[in-house]
């Protein structure tokens, strides 16, 4: 939409394309969501100089590598302070006269005051103005924002298209290790590109174990797998095995169901969803608990304990 060359646009080589790159084109607006620290704030709970520079920074790194998968420590939000200043650039119209484009990313986590922020602004946009709202959770953005926008979906991206692009990108990477990111990365190219570049095959291969174990409820083997990362005090590592397993848990999942509606998936899939979202609980539950240092023995125990009684139970009923 920037690009100055509008016949082969991105051309990637205009002033326009050029400036997009570097984070400078006075015409492209974006808001991610931060979590506001107490020392990014101000007294009065607003955004603090601190605060604002963080969030430049922030946005840099994004644009330097789009596939960036944000961490967050708490609860992020979308701060109104944003969603206005976005609002003025917007409403002064587009400095090079071609267009203005804002980008709002993790609309999910915006609340009322910043979305009311929005509201007018999406109703009655400015000319030669679009707004891209990004979600990976359509169901919890506020209906007043929805009902504004044209919802389009994106979906799962089959592993063999995630391998390609991430031979292009990372030549020098064993295939093995490009096909178990693809794996576990449920069809998301930047989850994939993330596993790669921080690789952690240890906490896939270990949740996979478990996971297996807890279906075989081979508890002497579990033990086993157990002893040989607890002594390591590595709470990092235990942390990413139960994030693995949750990327686990729903690419075996939504696998093969990301074509259908939702309608179909509740109607097929009540007691598979039932059992997945508990299950998902359980490693959230236990990601948090490690975050907060809990004991690694008895996190992991009552998770793996739990996430058997699940899957046991279920067992049961289909006996
Ligand atoms: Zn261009």
């Amino acid at each position: 939409m920037l690009c100055l060359n509008p016949q082969n646009a991105p051309c990637q080589n205009c002033d326009s394309c050029r400036k997009v790159a570097n984070n400078a084109h006075p015409d492209l607006h974006i808001v991610y969501p931060v979590t506001l620290a107490a020392e990014l704030k101000s007294t009065d709970g607003k955004l603090s100089e601190k605060g604002w520079d963080a969030l430049a920074k922030l946005t840099a790194r994004r644009i330097g590598n789009p596939y960036l998968q944000l961490e967050y420590s708490g609860n992020p939000v979308i701060p109104v302070e944003l969603i206005r200043e976005l609002n003025h650039a917007v409403v002064r119209g587009s400095i090079d006269g071609i267009a203005s484009v804002a980008i709002v990313d993790g609309i999910d986590v915006m609340k009322k005051e910043s979305a009311n922020a929005m509201l007018k602004i999406l109703e009655e946009p400015p000319e030669k103005t679009l707004f891209i709202l990004t979600t990976e959770r359509q169901h919890a953005v506020l209906p007043t924002i929805v009902s504004r926008s044209q919802v389009v979906r994106f979906g799962y991206l089959p592993a063999e298209t995630i391998v390609r692009r991430l031979k292009e990108l990372r030549p020098e990477a064993e295939d093995s290790t490009l096909a178990a990111a693809a794996d576990f990365a449920m069809g998301s190219f930047g989850r994939a590109l993330g596993l790669v570049d921080n690789p952690v095959e240890d906490a896939a291969r270990t949740a996979r174990l478990l996971w297996e174990l807890c279906l075989m409820q081979d508890w002497h083997k579990i033990g086993r797998t157990l002893d040989s990362f607890l002594p390591s005090a590595n709470y990092e590592l235990c942390r990413q095995i139960f994030i693995q397993m949750m990327y686990f848990i729903r690419t075996r999942l939504f696998a093969d169901i990301s074509d259908a509606s939702a309608e179909e998936i509740r109607m097929r899939r009540v007691r598979g969803c039932w059992q997945a979202d508990k299950l998902l609980h359980i490693c959230q539950r236990a990601v948090s608990a490690l975050q907060s240092n809990g004991n690694m023995l008895i996190v992991c125990v009552n998770a793996l304990m739990e996430a058997m009684e699940i899957l046991h139970g279920e067992k049961q009923q289909s006996r």
